[in-house]
């Protein structure tokens, strides 16, 4: 979607190619596009000449003699072209107007979700859309927005994308901003601090700015003309770059969802404030990950075993009543679940396992959700999933950890905990290795002794305590 940068660029060119051209007919293809009634919008504009087109937030504004003005929402893919009079309407044209110079300005939108209406220049910005918006980037003081930002309860990212905070900025800007002023994405808006919305407002606007000095960003489908690319997609450091490493710290950058949006962002250089630091470690079966879990507790860090979750959920009344019911009444014995009975249903058949994992997971993760709301603020935190990927609570992490151990060693571990290595491999997770590191921020060899996996860990924690 075409944010403040690529709007004021396609601003400037129209703005160039439309002046002192007169509006002698108007073709409206598509009514639902127009907000007003299709005889009064053609009524208002034809025999008007255009002055000049600028931009506010993400709405294009043409000026017209007779201090008329047309608004235009550009939403997903609209866009707009000169051609000459003599050419085919096409697929997808939403609404066009002839020019006295034998061109048409035409306005199309593959994705139709585009609007216009039309205002008298004294009204444009006491009525809405535009008396809704919030101020532009520029205009905003820091003090104004820390107190715009001070009682919103919402992630910083969906904070500053709301319109009627600021206006301009969406799911591009927002990401490369925040990225500047080292701010996590999911941070609530309201625990910035004035120092912090001061910067995020500084590096924003110079952002913005140099967005606009290049033309904006092409990204899909966004052209600032036919065959024109914008250029600022070269400058981006964060955006669309899931997986890549960090410009100013080499870590992996990770992806994540803020209020339903795509969000890329470095977990090194963005700490979340309000509740330390989130580690989610996962890894091969007996690879280490429980003396991993250990060692942060340790180091004073908040821990959580989904295994312990599991064991509790085991235990609970309801989940016996269920496994009775919806597995096998044999497993029940003296009124608790015989696990190794379990296990080896699961090795029996894989769809008792799929069935028990159904019910299972959510809760788990269910569990983990309450005891991530009862932590403290500002404590780190660890916790151990042995299926962390795909999982909701991989999202909420800001780093993952994948502890891997040589399979012979974790063999001899299973051995000797007493339990069946070829049972207990055949139904851990397996992981494709190049998608560990594409996830994972820190991979620890567990496959040696306890100080060495220590030694690796150190690592980990002075250089998260350095950032
Ligand atoms: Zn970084």
């Amino acid at each position: 979607m075409p944010e403040l940068p690529e709007v004021r660029t396609v601003a400037a060119l129209l703005s160039k190619n439309l002046a002192r051209k007169k509006i002698t007919d108007l073709s409206i293809y598509r009514e639902k596009n127009i907000l007003v009634p299709k005889e009064e919008f053609c009524a208002f504009l034809k025999g008007e000449t255009f002055l000049n087109v600028t931009g506010y937030g993400k709405y294009l504004l043409f000026h017209l003699t007779n201090h008329k003005v047309i608004l235009s929402h550009l939403r997903m893919e609209g866009k707009y072209q000169i051609r000459s009079l003599k050419e085919e309407k096409e697929k997808h044209d939403i609404c066009a107007f002839d020019l006295d110079s034998g061109e048409t300005l035409v306005y199309m939108d593959v994705r139709k979700f585009g609007q216009f209406t039309i205002r008298r220049e004294e009204d444009a910005f006491s009525l809405p859309p535009l008396s809704h918006l919030g101020k532009e980037i520029w205009d905003i003081s820091a003090k104004e927005l820390y107190q715009l930002l001070k009682p919103c309860k919402k992630p910083i990212k969906e904070a500053i994308m709301d319109q009627h905070i600021i206006a301009g900025i969406g799911n591009i800007y927002a990401d490369e901003t925040l990225f500047a002023a080292k701010i996590h994405p999911l941070q609530k808006a309201s625990s910035l601090s004035e120092e912090e919305v001061s910067l995020l407002k500084e590096k924003a606007s110079s952002i913005l700015s140099k967005a606009i000095e290049e033309g904006g960003s092409t990204i899909r489908s966004y052209h600032p003309e036919k065959n024109m690319d914008g250029r600022f997609q070269v400058s981006l450091k964060v955006y669309g770059k899931e997986g890549e490493l960090c410009p100013r710290c080499s870590s992996p950058l990770r992806h994540i969802l803020v209020g339903g949006r795509g969000t890329t962002y470095c977990p090194i250089c963005q700490k979340r404030k309000e509740r330390g630091i989130l580690i989610g470690i996962t890894g091969e079966i007996a690879a280490g990950k429980s003396a991993t879990l250990s060692y942060f507790k340790e180091n004073g860090f908040q821990t959580l075993s989904s295994d312990e979750v599991v064991h509790q959920l085991y235990e609970e009344k309801e989940i016996i009543k269920w496994m009775r019911e919806n597995v096998s009444s044999s497993l029940i014995r003296r009124g608790k679940i015989d696990r190794k009975k379990l296990l080896s249903l699961f090795l029996k058949d894989k769809r008792i396992l799929e069935k028990v994992e159904e019910k299972i997971h959510p809760l788990v993760y269910q569990k983990i959700h309450t005891f991530l709301s009862k932590c403290c603020e500002n404590v780190n935190i660890a916790i151990e999933v042995p299926l962390l990927f795909n999982s909701p609570i991989e999202k909420e992490c800001d780093y993952l950890l994948f502890v891997y151990a040589e399979e012979e060693t974790r063999k001899q571990r299973l051995l000797a905990r007493g339990k069946d290595p070829a049972k207990s491999m055949a139904l851990s997770p397996s992981f494709s290795m190049s998608e560990v590191k594409k996830r994972c921020a820190f991979l620890i060899d567990g496959s040696s002794s306890l100080s060495y996996l220590e030694e690796q860990l150190d690592k980990v924690l002075s250089l998260i305590r350095q950032r």
